[in-house]
């Protein structure tokens, strides 16, 4: 067994002794003897889960998350891989106890497992409890063993269909049996994988049972999820609503649904199904408020941190980060940021037209 974090990568990738040195040890390193004080938002909800989008791109196109002919960011706006570390150390030292890495599609931004070495010291050092990532799963027959290596203990895979034909339309270009290899890596690692399904009407609403019993069936936990309306797509999103009011009162003439107490301060609310033994979560934005309990922000590869996926309200790190070497300023504005959390967002999907908010989640991460 490797000991550390730097065993563990130094053992896995030669690179990552000349990174360390080149990067170095920062202030914020979450090493300090007496911790600063928390992120509070004016709302008493303590901020301990950032999720960060390190790319906007993506090897697929899913009809509800991007259209076609996406235009994603030059490169140049991005932020480099050191400045998301640096950003996350920031955090870590202020009480953020749990990192999701997503995107676009984070397994497609160059170098990233660059960036999921450096944070994994944190793991070591007992300062982060969890770093994990919402994928696609294209690439985890690839990364799934250094990933695991790393720490990484969980990931969420999104899922939408087991028909192989009807991935490729939904996601307008995947491969249904590479996802299912990837997903099959990652458990051989030792990843627990969690399966995502957006609720698609006249998709897979017909499909929804025979998957959670396909989940269950291999020990993954699954959510369901509804269409949020974040960004411009071709088509109508009225369209791919389906209420997962509606899904759950269908599930129940199969299945039987106990509710349970589990809460990660998200919008997920869980059941037991007594015929699987397995959890479903249900992430229902549009038809129930969530923000009351809300413990994450969300940063954006091009360093602009949204307080709440639904409002448009977003703080620029990327000016405070590069103003200067020394955390300071980019922590005190972390800090203003989180003063002007607002206490909730304002989805409905009728005003949806053509998006609510007109960000895709591709930029503000899942
Ligand atoms: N590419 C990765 C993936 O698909 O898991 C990570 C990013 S993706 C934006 C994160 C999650 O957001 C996925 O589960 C996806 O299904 C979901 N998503 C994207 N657009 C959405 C929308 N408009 N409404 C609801 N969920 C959406
Ligand atoms: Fe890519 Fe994920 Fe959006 Fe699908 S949902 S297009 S996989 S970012």
């Amino acid at each position: 067994m490797l000991g550390s974090s730097r065993d563990r990568a130094n053992a896995l990738s030669p690179q990552q002794s000349t990174e360390t040195r080149m990067w170095g040890p920062r202030a914020t390193d979450a090493f300090a003897p007496s911790a600063p004080a928390p992120l509070i938002d004016p709302f008493q909800r303590a901020i301990t889960y950032l999720r960060i989008s390190v790319t906007d791109r993506c090897d697929l196109r899913c009809v509800y998350c991007m259209s076609d002919d996406m235009q994603f960011l030059p490169k140049r706006d991005l932020l480099s891989l050191e400045e998301l570390d640096r950003l996350c150390a920031v955090f870590i030292q202020r009480g953020v106890r749990k990192l999701r890495i997503t995107g676009g599609e984070p397994l497609v931004r160059r170098d990233i497992m660059h960036l999921f070495r450096r944070l994994s010291r944190h793991l070591d050092t007992g300062a982060l409890e969890e770093l994990t990532m919402t994928t696609n799963g294209t690439q985890l027959g690839r990364f799934a063993p250094e990933l695991a290596a790393l720490g990484v203990r969980r990931v969420n895979v999104s899922l939408d269909t087991l028909d192989p034909v009807k991935f490729r339309a939904v996601t307008r270009r995947g491969d249904l049996k590479v996802v299912l290899d990837g997903i099959e890596t990652a458990r051989r690692a030792g990843i627990k994988v969690k399966i995502n399904a957006v609720a698609l009407k006249g998709v897979n609403e017909d499909e929804i049972a025979d998957m959670i019993a396909w989940a269950h069936g291999d020990g993954m936990d699954m959510t369901l999820i509804e269409v949020m309306p974040l960004g411009e797509i071709e088509g109508d999103r009225t369209d791919q609503f389906l209420p997962l009011s509606v899904a759950r009162a269908r599930l129940e003439s199969r299945y039987t649904m106990t509710p349970l107490p589990d809460r990660t301060g998200g919008p997920a609310r869980y059941v037991r199904i007594a015929e699987t033994g397995g959890r479903l979560g249900f992430i229902t934005p549009l038809t129930h408020n969530f923000c009351e309990s809300c413990n994450r922000v969300r940063l954006t590869c091009t360093g602009k941190l949204y307080m709440c996926l639904g409002q448009e309200d977003a703080a620029d790190l990327r000016e405070a980060l590069r103003a200067s070497p020394d955390d300071t300023l980019v922590t005190q504005a972390v800090i203003d940021a989180i003063a002007r959390k607002p206490k909730g967002h304002d989805f409905v999907i009728e005003r949806a037209r053509p998006a609510a908010v007109p960000r895709h989640m591709s930029v503000t991460g899942g």
